[in-house]
């Protein structure tokens, strides 16, 4: 019998399992995918949002604000990166301007802080490459950028050090609400727990439709992007957005934290929950959208097309908290965007919200917030390379020749708690693929090695889901 079981190892399900493995409890997360941050916390715009954007008294509000500020101690300690770069929120005309007006008071009454209206002059001198029909903005200094998967992959090796097990590949089928607990029935058997921390992303309305009558509906709704190649480094300093409409953020363009320019995203209802396919026509509204808002961007510089989906909850806001008619049961649903910037603290309320079903959670004396820093050899001196090199040749092996990862980096990747099984569980680690090539030359020697390392045939190696094989068989 687990005390917590967490359904889905997302960014939510991550954090609230770091979160409570500070706890003497026991927790067991498990996910249907063959990797942590599979869902939406793989494919979104990785922005660290100020909090102007949400309606006020809101969760999604309430949960920005004060999640903002707590990205800096979380990602020292895990080692993730994060650079609080600020954003700007553009307008074209005077309609604009009053929609930037009305963002800046949402602002102030949500409690961000350091947030002002700028002329078009002092938009230019921040980001000298906005469109000539610029006439201002809305600057906010504390939204930043993250890496997304690698916080979530870093909050799961932590949450393991301190004692969290870890189940992949495990499909929630069926829960039964039995006397004082839950059956929890999956592909892979059946696990006792005395509560569900329901973070199934697109299917948690699912989830808790098994368990309450209280029903919800999650809609998908897809965002599709353009990650441009590193050479427009450079291109904006900030975070570019235009004004909301009411689908949306409208389209970015932001840096990331590795140096590339991410463009995007579109809002589109979707039928299917896990359709991350991208079109044309929606690319190319994209395309005319993020012109208007930066100058002279080489579209020819594309390195690849993405999309993510969102989890839109039919009551307009996150789904927090118990449902009235299943203790035990904690949704924590509907965490559409800004998800990501509220995960810190979405985590530290479920948290006490077990803290008090348990009557007092007791601390653990020997928890360990800091994970393993894996090395990246390129941030490395000549000296600290070469002294690596002799204790392990692997590092003096580059495999990926855009990005610069050594054989000794993906094979730390896959031997780590929460370690790598498919190519793009690497590149998530330490992005062999991400580069201009995009896995053009590196991508069967990454097989070879996931399949040495394994100990599985180079044809058992899939890309992602689990039957996304590359090969089929040998031709000679
Ligand atoms: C296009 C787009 C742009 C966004 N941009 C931003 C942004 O810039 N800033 C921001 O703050 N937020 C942003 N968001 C929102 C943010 O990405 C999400 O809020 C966040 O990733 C949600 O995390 P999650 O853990 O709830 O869901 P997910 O990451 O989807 O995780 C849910 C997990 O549950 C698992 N699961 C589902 N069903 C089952 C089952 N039956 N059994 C076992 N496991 C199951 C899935 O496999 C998945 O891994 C964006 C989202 C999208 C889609």
């Amino acid at each position: 019998m687990y005390d917590i079981t967490i359904v889905g190892a997302g960014i939510i399900g991550t954090f609230i399992a770091r979160e409570i493995s500070k706890y003497n409890i026991s927790i067991l997360l498990i996910d249907k995918e063959n990797d942590v941050a599979n869902g939406a916390t793989k494919a979104n715009t990785a922005l660290v949002h100020a909090g102007y954007d949400a309606p006020t008294n809101t969760n999604m509000a309430y949960f920005n604000v004060r999640g903002n500020p707590m990205f800096d101690k979380v990602c020292e300690e895990l080692d993730v990166p994060f650079k609080r770069i600020g954003s700007l929120v553009l307008a074209f005309d005077d309609k604009d301007m009053d929609i930037i007006k009305n963002l800046y008071q949402r602002g102030l009454n949500n409690g961000v802080k350091d947030i002002k209206i700028l002329d078009r002059k002092a938009t230019k001198k921040l980001e000298p490459n906005i469109g000539d029909d610029v006439i201002g903005a809305l600057y906010a200094k504390s939204a930043g950028i993250v890496g997304p998967w690698e916080l979530a992959i870093a909050l799961a090796e932590n949450a393991i050090e301190n004692g969290v097990k870890l189940s992949l590949n495990t499909k929630v089928e069926d829960i039964k609400r039995l006397d004082g607990h839950y059956l929890i029935k999956t592909n892979e058997g059946e696990f006792n727990s005395k509560i569900i921390v329901n973070c199934a992303g697109v299917y948690a309305d699912e989830l808790n439709n098994i368990v309450s009558n209280n029903k919800f509906k999650i809609t998908p709704r897809k965002g599709q992007y353009y990650l441009m190649d590193k050479s427009l480094d450079g291109l904006i300093n900030k975070i570019v957005f235009q004004c909301p409409t009411p689908k949306g953020k409208g389209v970015v363009v932001a840096p990331t934290v590795h140096g590339n320019v991410i463009i995007g995203p579109d809002n589109e209802i979707r039928r299917y929950k896990d359709d991350t396919t991208t079109e044309k026509d929606n690319l190319n509204y994209i395309r005319e959208s993020a012109n208007r808002s930066i100058k002279n961007i080489a579209f020819n510089k594309v390195i690849t097309t993405f999309a993510g989906v969102r989890a839109d909850p039919n009551t307009r806001d996150f789904i927090i908290g118990e449902a009235e008619d299943s203790k035990g049961f904690i949704n924590v649903a509907g965490i559409k965007s800004p998800g990501l910037t509220c995960s810190p603290a979405i985590a530290e309320y479920v948290v006490n919200l077990i803290d008090e079903k348990f009557n007092g959670l007791e601390k653990k004396d020997d928890f360990n917030p800091i994970r393993k820093k894996p090395i990246r050899f390129m941030e490395l001196s000549d000296e600290e390379k070469n002294l690596l090199i002799k204790k392990d040749p692997r590092y003096g092996n580059i495999i990926c020749r855009c990005e610069n990862i050594t054989e000794g980096e993906i094979v730390d990747a896959i031997h780590r708690k929460a370690g790598a099984t498919t190519v793009d569980g690497i590149k998530k680690r330490v992005r062999p693929g991400s580069g201009r090539c995009q896995g053009g030359f590196c991508l069967p020697r990454v097989m070879d090695i996931l399949a040495r390392e394994q100990n599985i045939s180079m044809e058992n190696i899939t890309k992602d889901s689990p039957s996304s094989y590359y090969l089929i068989g040998k031709t000679k």
